[in-house]
């Protein structure tokens, strides 16, 4: 798809970004059955090729509109058009790109920009949200069924004895939402991890990684808390750390972009991209192998929901199902793997209707076959499943954990 980038973009790098990015598209539309916004809509200006023209057209100088912006707010990002796309589309730096646009020709209104800027502000300062959820969850009980399910029952987390004598070391993310929501996660995988040798450090200063406000259009924001994230980072790797381990693919994802998204800024370009390199998925650092005690026994009968962000963003498939296999896990069959679950960091509070109509469809997918709990590696994934899911849904590594432990 050729274009001329105009109104101010001919010339800048953003422009040549744009062409580059946009000319792959041969508009075949093998991604449209791949889109679940498509699928549900039918309207093509809600599958990736249209909202790739809508783009375009802004690119070349047209107006963008509210009805531009419309259907760049209904796409999920899920990437699922990428992985579906023969043609080597990068849809993902296109929307964020043509969102950035939109975002700054056609302005929201006053109200909605505070409502994303409040959302920004609360779900991305642990400090804030934490007594928030507490708070929640002494009147769960009381509240309306909405909102009831969106608040998680109190948890009993465990604790971790920490190992003291290991070769290995390295720094796991905690996460803005995720200490709140479910503290057990990064606790299980702390514990995970020192079973098989590997130390555990926080890391000092831990902003959020930076994808709620950049997937809201605060670019400036979101690069501020990368930045911060990446000096922090940075200093934990010269002291030792092997890598920078995350238990939420989202924010897995988004760190080990980095790199891109801070190329342009000179003074943090190579320190990002050191700190993009050294990320992993907490299922990289663990290996079938480790796991070979937690496989004798019965263990539960699982469904493995791949978050978008661990299979189409970091193109990781089979990883996590291969660890659960070899603690022991009997994984059942599921339909619509590479189907979006409807919630998408903050989409599921934006468009409850495409969200709540893609939750059901996963859920009938991934319990068709009965399993007794569902496992995903997104604490995003993992929360707007439970508000609606029949059976428990826990992060994976909660159930190597507990069958590594009952194996010892
Ligand atoms: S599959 Fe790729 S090339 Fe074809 S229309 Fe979709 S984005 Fe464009
Ligand atoms: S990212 Fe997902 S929702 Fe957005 S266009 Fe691609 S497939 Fe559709």
């Amino acid at each position: 798809m050729y274009a001329q980038p105009s109104g101010g973009l001919e010339g800048t790098p953003r422009g040549e970004e744009a062409q580059a990015l946009l000319r792959n598209c041969v508009h075949c539309g093998f991604c449209l059955p791949a889109c679940p916004t498509y699928r549900i809509t039918g309207n093509e200006l809600d599958s990736p090729r249209g909202r790739i023209y809508l783009i375009k057209q802004v690119v070349e100088g047209a107006e963008a509109t509210a009805t531009t912006r419309h259907h760049l707010d209904r796409c999920l990002t899920c990437r699922a058009c990428e992985t579906a796309c023969p043609s080597g589309v990068e849809y993902g730096r296109l929307i964020d790109l043509g969102r950035a646009l939109v975002e700054e020709r056609a302005p929201r209104p006053p109200l909605e920009r505070s409502l994303r800027r409040g959302l920004t502000a609360v779900l991305s300062r642990p400090a804030l949200f934490g007594p928030l959820v507490r708070l929640g969850q002494a009147v769960r009980g009381w509240l309306p069924a909405g909102l009831r399910a969106r608040v998680p029952p109190r948890e009993v987390a465990g604790t971790v004895v920490p190992q003291t004598q290991t070769a290995r070391r390295v720094v796991l993310l905690e996460g803005c939402v995720q200490p709140g929501l479910r503290p057990a996660i990064n606790l299980a995988a702390t514990r995970v991890l020192e079973r098989i040798g590997v130390g555990v450090q926080r890391l000092d200063g831990e902003q959020c990684c930076g994808a709620l406000g950049h997937h809201l259009g605060q670019a400036e924001s979101a690069h501020e808390q990368m930045r911060r994230n990446v000096e922090a980072c940075c200093t934990a790797l010269d002291a030792g750390a092997e890598a920078i381990v995350s238990a939420a693919s989202a924010c897995g994802l988004m760190v080990k972009d980095y790199g891109r998204l801070l190329a342009h800024d000179p003074e943090y370009a190579a320190r990002a991209r050191r700190v993009s390199e050294a990320t992993r998925d907490l299922a990289e650092l663990v290996a079938p192998a480790d796991l070979e005690r937690a496989s004798h026994g019965r263990g539960p009968r699982v469904a493995w929901q791949a978050p978008c962000t661990l299979q189409h963003g970091q193109r990781m498939v089979g990883r996590v199902e291969a660890l659960l296999a070899a603690a022991g896990c009997e994984l059942t069959a599921t339909r619509e793997a590479k189907l979006c679950c409807g919630s998408a960091g903050t989409y599921s509070l934006l468009q409850p209707e495409l969200s709540g109509e893609l939750r059901r469809r996963k859920l009938d997918a991934l319990l068709f076959d009965a399993p007794e709990v569902i496992a995903t590696a997104n604490i995003g994934c993992l929360e707007h499943l439970r508000g609606a899911s029949p059976v428990p849904v826990r992060h994976w590594v909660e159930i190597v954990a507990e069958r590594l432990e009952r194996a010892d």
